[in-house]
């Protein structure tokens, strides 16, 4: 009688511990099987403007999901390269974007942000953007604005796209999103990629840490809960994975912090120089490589390299359109040309520095069915996006410099085991 009764306990014991591990497990929770994915990008978002600002709506988003220490963009930290690093999971140099604007030798032709010909022209992208591979494997994606979205990547656009449009209105950026989320299901897209150019507009103005930047950074938060208000009334709300991310940082940059070209080399030796501040690329003219190199070596906070010798941790200097040269200054350095001089009492900000450098980096907050709620993720680069949001909308992924291993633990481990 005692062993039956001591087998039966040892039978319910296992059972006991489901029981009690379901309702003490906060991960465990009715998972959807079709999730929607709604990411916007807020441009040059600093990883710590949420601490130098009142995000209630952000950190709304922290407690109910997850959120990164910090983003870590793609080398150069600008914005096009990393919109589109976001996009494909790839490094610049290895989706083409390589910088805001460049040249190719092979179309010998020019990429321009503010070219749209060139902008809309599939043959400047490499790589495989989410929406491409959504739209393969039969989801419907949505673009309000995103790097990459204008043109026919492999040939495919999102189901909707917009061309960009810098002016147009922010409240109505929402409202049209949320209306994307109303369409009958058959339309409804499963993947929208929105976008703001702001605190990037503030923050190079005014500098980071500006009164001004502070002030975007809470009306953009104020924008966020207007959103979050209006998804919650959706009938699909809790299918709905919300993500926030950004491009780059910004640094300070100050006019006693400059370092002038023409001070170390002579503009003739040069065939082409394209940048802006604070990243340049070089091609010298036949024979004055050397010199280019040794003389902007020589200045102290000036990193230079000939373009198959950068730095492994960049992984940057392997495709055709990076320039024979590529310089960068230690950070809140800025460079500059003898013609455009800079007044010594300048403050203002910039970013494209090397990716190291915290100042750099951007945010990643989320919450929804696919995320743990109240976790914290380690700082990771912006690569691994693309393997997430593919595992979250069940995708097959394109190959990618971004590893899903490296954010896994943000997704409730559920997800991770339904394949
Ligand atoms: P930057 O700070 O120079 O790296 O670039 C930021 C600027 O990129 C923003 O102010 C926008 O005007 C611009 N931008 C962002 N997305 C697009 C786009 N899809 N097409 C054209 N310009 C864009
Ligand atoms: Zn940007
Ligand atoms: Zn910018």
């Amino acid at each position: 009688m005692k062993n039956r009764y001591l087998l039966n306990l040892l039978l319910l014991l296992p059972m006991l511990f489901i029981i009690v591990s379901c309702t003490s497990n906060p991960y465990i929770r009715k998972i959807p099987k079709e999730q929607y994915v709604v990411m916007l990008s807020l441009d040059g978002f600093r990883w710590d403007y949420s601490q130098l600002a009142d995000t209630p709506n952000l950190e709304s988003i922290a407690r109910d999901g997850v959120k990164m220490e910090s983003l870590q963009p793609s080398f150069p930290s600008k914005t096009f390269p990393n919109h589109y690093s976001i996009a494909t999971g790839l490094y610049p140099d290895n989706h083409g974007i390589v910088q805001n604007s460049f040249y190719d030798p092979e179309l010998d032709r020019y990429y321009k942000t503010g070219d749209r010909q060139a902008v809309e022209d599939q043959a400047f992208y490499e790589g495989e953007p989410i929406w491409v591979t959504a739209e393969n494997q039969g989801l419907t994606t949505a673009s309000f604005f995103w790097v990459g979205s204008e043109a026919p990547v492999q040939g495919v656009y999102p189901s909707q796209w917009k061309r960009y449009d810098h002016e147009f209105s922010y409240e109505a950026r929402v409202d049209s999103v949320i209306g994307w989320l109303n369409l009958p299901e058959k339309e409804r897209p499963r993947l929208i990629t929105w976008y703001y150019p702001e605190p990037d507009g503030v923050g190079h103005h005014y500098s980071p840490e500006s009164q001004e930047v502070k002030n975007m950074v809470e009306y953009l938060d104020s924008l966020i809960g207007d959103f979050l208000t209006k998804l919650e009334a959706l009938t699909i709300a809790d299918q709905i994975n919300v993500i926030v991310t950004s491009d780059h940082g910004m640094a300070r940059i100050s006019g006693d912090k400059v370092i002038y070209f023409d001070d170390y080399i002579e503009t003739a030796w040069l065939d082409t120089a394209l940048g802006s501040n604070p990243f340049w690329m070089f091609d010298p003219k036949e024979g004055y490589k050397d010199s280019v190199l040794l003389n902007l070596q020589s200045h102290p906070h000036l990193h230079v390299w000939e373009k198959d010798s950068i730095p492994e941790h960049l992984h940057y200097g392997s495709n055709q359109r990076v320039m024979e040269i590529v310089a960068v200054p230690d950070i809140n350095w800025s460079i500059a040309w003898r013609a455009e001089e800079v007044p010594t009492d300048y403050v203002g900000g910039a970013h494209g520095y090397e990716p190291q450098y915290k100042d750099m980096h951007g945010i990643f907050y989320a919450k929804g069915p696919a995320f743990k709620e109240g976790y914290i993720q380690a700082t990771t680069e912006n690569v691994n996006i693309y393997p997430l949001l593919a595992k979250i909308l069940g995708l097959e992924p394109a190959e990618t410099d971004g590893k899903l291993e490296n954010v896994q633990h943000m997704i409730v481990p559920r997800m991770l085991s339904t394949e």
